[in-house]
């Protein structure tokens, strides 16, 4: 007996090219993945796999669900060429249940977009997430082609088709310790660009490198309107041993804080209601008792799931690792995979793991430890991990939060009550 729905809505990152991109941007976590397939690898999604995933995904909505959305992600999706993403659109048409709307929506890096991408994004209503870290200088920083060189001026070309074919679109901003020293000129030079709907996503990378060098800075002076004499509190990097240490492109925990903060009291001056970033509406929302619209800072999540270009349905993105591997939706229903022991645990343990300190914060509620993707474990003063590893870990982006939280929650909560 197996589920051929599930209980409760899901959602599918859909990986049709896995790992591979023709960018080389230097803090990529998911290019390492290429290594875990193996060299022969085919990272393509066949016919077949796409034909599966569609009808199951489909048919593995809840009783009721009156819309499902597939998000296309990489690597680069863009590389499987606009004739793949035309049988995705037919294939749905095919398995569509009566009175569900199918979405879909893209990340790309925006570079190999062209006019034949654009009236294809239009004609089937694709929401485009494209990636820009700032300005050029900053944005170039580690936003890289594969010869090394900077990627914002054929971005800004991947821009233009969206804009000229009228096509939505939201901007996705890593957050790097590089770029997090200039949170106005970031926002301006988004704004600048148009962008209206804004994610900034903090890179948080582990290191093997026990003590993570300070940034040394290669960005050319001329090239950034802003001093760089910034200083890096040693105190602030994590001194933890072996791969619980953080890389030095990994944003610091106050100087995410403090950007976030920075891009607020700009935001809520001047562009409320014309400007969507998504951690303040996100607050906003929380604050005005809609809960939270993001897992990261929900009590549970695991309901948002990745499916291989191979079929291997993985419990998060962040998590595409063999120890969280589901099964394969050529082997396994997909409804059983999603509501199998195995992810409602992972999803629970983002609760029920929480230290002591989450729970007697006074941002539990707004913050809920954050995304487990982003504890490290702890150290006692003498540099041993606590026995008890994982009541022990603590989100290394928490002084962050608690800034970010402490200093906007007032200002939105009078916003509400206006
Ligand atoms: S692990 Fe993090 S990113 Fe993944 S679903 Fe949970 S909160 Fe979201
Ligand atoms: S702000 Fe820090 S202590 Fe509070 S819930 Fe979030 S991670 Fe935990």
């Amino acid at each position: 007996m197996h589920n051929v729905r599930a209980e409760h809505p899901f959602h599918l990152l859909i990986k049709p090219i896995g790992p591979l991109c023709n960018l080389d941007c230097e803090y990529c976590f998911y290019l390492e993945k290429e290594q875990m397939f193996g060299d022969k690898h085919s990272f393509r999604m066949t016919q077949a796999t796409l034909e599966r995933l569609t009808q199951q995904y489909i048919e593995a909505q809840p009783a009721g669900a009156q819309e499902v959305n597939f998000a296309w992600q990489g690597g680069e999706p863009t590389l499987m060429g606009v004739a793949f993403f035309q049988q995705a659109i037919d294939l749905q048409r095919r398995f569509g249940r009566e009175g569900m709307r199918i979405t879909n929506s893209i990340q790309t890096n925006g570079t190999l977009l062209n006019d034949e991408w654009g009236a294809f994004l239009k004609e089937n209503d694709f929401l485009v997430g494209i990636s820009i870290d700032g300005p050029e200088d900053l944005h170039d920083h580690y936003r890289k082609t594969k010869k090394g060189e900077g990627s914002f001026q054929q971005v800004l070309a991947g821009l233009g088709i969206l804009q000229k074919f009228g096509i939505d679109y939201n901007v996705l901003c890593v957050i790097n310790r590089v770029n997090a020293e200039h949170p106005l000129e970031v926002y301006g030079a988004l704004k600048a660009l148009g962008a209206e709907h804004i994610q900034f996503i903090p890179i948080v990378e582990y290191s093997a490198d026990p003590a993570p060098r300070l940034i040394p800075q290669t960005i050319p002076e001329q090239a950034v309107p802003v001093s760089l004499t910034f200083q890096i509190d040693a105190a602030d990097i994590p001194k933890v041993p072996g791969a619980a240490g953080v890389s030095d492109r990994s944003v610091l925990p106050a100087q995410f804080g403090d950007f976030l903060l920075a891009i607020f009291n700009e935001w809520r001056q001047a562009d409320i209601g014309r400007v969507f970033v998504q951690q303040f509406e996100n607050l906003l929302a929380t604050l005005m008792g809609r809960g939270p619209g993001i897992c990261v800072h929900a009590p549970v999540c695991g309901r948002s799931l990745v499916l291989e270009h191979d079929g291997g349905l993985y419990s998060c993105d962040h998590f595409v690792d063999p120890q969280y591997s589901l099964g394969n939706i050529s082997q396994h229903a997909l409804a059983d995979m999603v509501e199998s022991p195995q992810q409602r645990k992972f999803g629970t343990d983002k609760f029920t793991t929480l230290n002591s300190e989450c729970k007697s914060c006074p941002y539990l509620k707004l913050c809920y430890g954050g995304c487990p993707a982003h504890r490290l474990p702890r150290v006692s003063p003498k540099g041993d991990t606590s026995a008890d590893a994982s009541a022990q870990t603590h989100n290394y982006l928490c002084e962050g939060y608690k800034r970010f939280f402490g200093q906007a929650s007032r200002p939105l909560i009078s916003l509400i009550a206006r």
